[in-house]
């Protein structure tokens, strides 16, 4: 097998971003409760039943508390951020 072995598989785009590059998730379809998550751009890969094991959801803070980050719909794209998901601070709320 090459190192591209992965490019073998079937993956699905999810909506979320990775907190490593913030592009777009990838999930591999393998049949098994555990989904590998990938990066599209870095390559970076987590195992997990979530997408926030390597999504921007799932940052946290130093002290380890939510940095309350997550992926979002872009509702509004523009130049400096094009992408169709967007990683984004939750607002304070009511
Ligand atoms: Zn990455
Ligand atoms: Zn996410």
């Amino acid at each position: 097998m090459m190192d591209a072995g992965y490019l073998g598989h079937l993956w699905a785009l999810t909506p979320h971003v990775s907190r490593c590059c913030f592009a777009r998730v990838l999930a591999c379809e393998g049949g098994r409760e555990e989904r590998v998550y990938r990066c599209s751009n870095c390559g970076s890969q987590a195992e997990g039943g979530e997408a926030r094991v390597l999504c921007a959801c799932g940052s946290v803070l130093a002290d380890g508390s939510d940095a309350r980050i997550r992926c979002q719909v872009n509702e509004d794209p523009t130049p400096e951020y094009p992408g169709e998901i967007v990683a984004a601070e939750l607002g304070n709320g009511p």
